[in-house]
């Protein structure tokens, strides 16, 4: 099994190798304001088992400094459209990729998170919240 996706704008394409390790929805500060959401859906992969295909040299790259591990994250975008591609904790030496896991077009509804980290961080403001769509 392997699953593929794509940034947006579809500049930046990936494709994961096999199963996650696990995957997870973290509701960390900087997954919030990273992802524009509550949350963000990650699953984890060592890093030789996702292939990101760049051709154009449209990834870039923030390093988050201060973090909670100590230790800086490397988040990897595509500076075309804003998506967040994967984040790279330096705890691993970029062995371990947390690939933004909203990205796959293919059997997306397959990776069901098992985990939620900093959940007591997550706001709960969508209760009670009615449903629309642009
Ligand atoms: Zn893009
Ligand atoms: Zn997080």
């Amino acid at each position: 099994m392997s699953y593929t996706g794509s940034c947006l704008c579809g500049e930046v394409s990936l494709k994961l190798i096999g199963e996650p390790s696990r995957s997870f929805v973290c509701y960390c500060v900087d997954c919030r304001k990273g992802s524009g959401h509550l949350g963000q859906f990650i699953s984890q992969y060592a890093t030789d088992k996702v292939a990101v295909f760049d051709k154009n040299g449209t990834v870039a790259e923030y390093v988050v400094e201060q973090t909670k591990s100590g230790h800086p994250k490397r988040k990897q975008f595509c500076k075309r459209c804003g998506c967040t591609i994967r984040t790279l904790p330096m705890k691993f030496n970029g062995e371990v990729s947390m690939v933004r896991q909203s990205l796959v077009d293919e059997n997306f509804a397959k990776l069901a998170p098992q985990l939620a980290m900093f959940e007591e961080e997550k706001s709960r403001y969508t209760e009670g919240a009615k449903s629309e769509y642009l």
